[in-house]
């Protein structure tokens, strides 16, 4: 089972396959005539095309637009400000992913930084684990801070339901899930691609993560109300690179429709299992802010008054000073696709993976990180 995963993955890595179909794609360009805009939302698609060189491969053919769908990226500093003063409490045992532990607030500070002072903050590779550190230190306040998009919610939700039934009464999560759909129809809607035509979108590689709970359902909506082709991708290079042939021969066609490319995870309803899960746990909240994108209403999920015992939001009180960030972190501009990485005056020299002074940079996901993993040559 093992060897034929790998080898089904290294087969979508298949170099004359890429260059074949590359081929086809620069020949539809040319009948095209123009580069064409493409947005990936999500931030594994940006990683898969910094890492393989599909930007350089289609240079003139597309222009690769990267989205906002890293969750470290998007949230806004006043959160992670919010987990910090929550993590510097005697009582509080605060555990999240990676990445995020990494990410500055508004003093310079990451959750990392406060730890190495003192507060007991942790990293988990599952949320789950948060339950048994809770079993395990009965007299702490257990707060997992929770992010993601629609992929890792039904973990959350797993979570809070099994503490429920078991009965455990110090665990809470910070819940700072978002929707994937609020964040593209926001986009479309934005005066920087509606009215003043600065940043220009054709079309979009809909994220393959996100779209196995979704389903491809929701992105009917942008094709038919904005006119712009929609393909689900994963995440090798021939899906890139179909993704890209699918859309360019809407685009030649004229049309705007919505395309499978990843049938072997993502179906038209999507894991309505999971979905059930998360409506049973979750609701809408009536709006978020997201780091760069400013506040969009509906688009990310609060716990269920059914389950408010464990709403850190609601059980713990924290002032939070106004946020500030980097003046000089152009990450906002980053994640609406009106700058890219290398037009930010610290990329590479004050800010860097190993010191990231913004969001973009901190998340392997990020284009900061990926640009600076994959494309620093070129800056230099
Ligand atoms: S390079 Fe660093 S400072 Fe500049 S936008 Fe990216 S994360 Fe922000």
């Amino acid at each position: 089972m093992r060897v034929e995963e790998i080898s089904i993955f290294e087969a979508y890595k298949d170099k004359e396959r890429v260059l074949k179909l590359s081929e086809k794609i620069k020949k539809l360009s040319e009948k095209i005539g123009r580069t064409v805009n493409i947005m990936e939302f999500c931030g594994g698609h940006t990683h898969a095309i910094m890492k393989y060189g599909i930007d350089q491969l289609l240079k003139g053919v597309v222009r690769f637009i990267h989205g906002p769908g890293c969750p470290v990226c998007v949230m806004p500093m006043q959160r992670i400000d919010l987990a910090i003063e929550l993590a510097k409490r005697k009582d509080v045992i605060m555990c999240s992913y990676g990445d995020l532990l990494r990410v500055p607030g508004s003093k310079r500070k990451s959750l990392l930084n406060v730890r190495a002072e003192g507060a007991d903050v942790r990293m988990v590779y599952s949320c789950l684990d948060t339950l048994k550190i809770a079993k395990e230190n009965p007299d702490k306040k257990v707060i997992f801070f929770a992010i993601g998009f629609e992929t890792t919610t039904p973990q959350t939700a797993v979570l809070i339901k099994k503490a429920k039934e078991e009965g455990i009464k110090n665990l809470f999560v910070v819940s700072n899930h978002v929707i994937t759909p609020a964040a593209i129809q926001h986009i479309l809607n934005a005066p920087e691609i509606r009215e003043i035509g600065k940043v220009e979108i054709d079309a979009f590689i809909g994220p393959g993560h996100v779209s196995v709970i979704i389903g491809t359902k929701p992105y009917h909506y942008f094709a038919e109300e904005f006119q712009k082709p929609v393909v689900i991708a994963g995440f090798e290079p021939l899906n890139v690179l179909k993704a890209v042939y699918l859309i360019l021969k809407q685009i030649y066609k004229g049309r705007a429709e919505v395309k499978n490319n990843y049938t072997r995870f993502v179906t038209y309803k999507g894991n309505l299992k999971a979905q059930n899960l998360v409506a049973e746990l979750f609701e809408l909240r009536k709006e978020f802010e997201w780091r760069g994108l400013g506040t969009i209403p509906y688009s990310a999920l609060k716990i269920r008054k059914e389950y408010e015992e464990f709403d850190a939001e609601k059980v713990f009180e924290v002032e939070l000073p106004e946020p500030k960030e980097h003046p000089a972190c152009i990450c906002g501009k980053v994640i609406r696709g009106v700058a890219r990485p290398t037009d930010c005056k610290l990329f590479g020299t004050v800010c860097t993976p190993s010191n990231p002074l913004g969001s973009c940079m901190v998340s392997s996901e990020g284009a900061c990180a990926a640009y600076y993993k994959y494309r620093r040559a070129l800056v230099q």
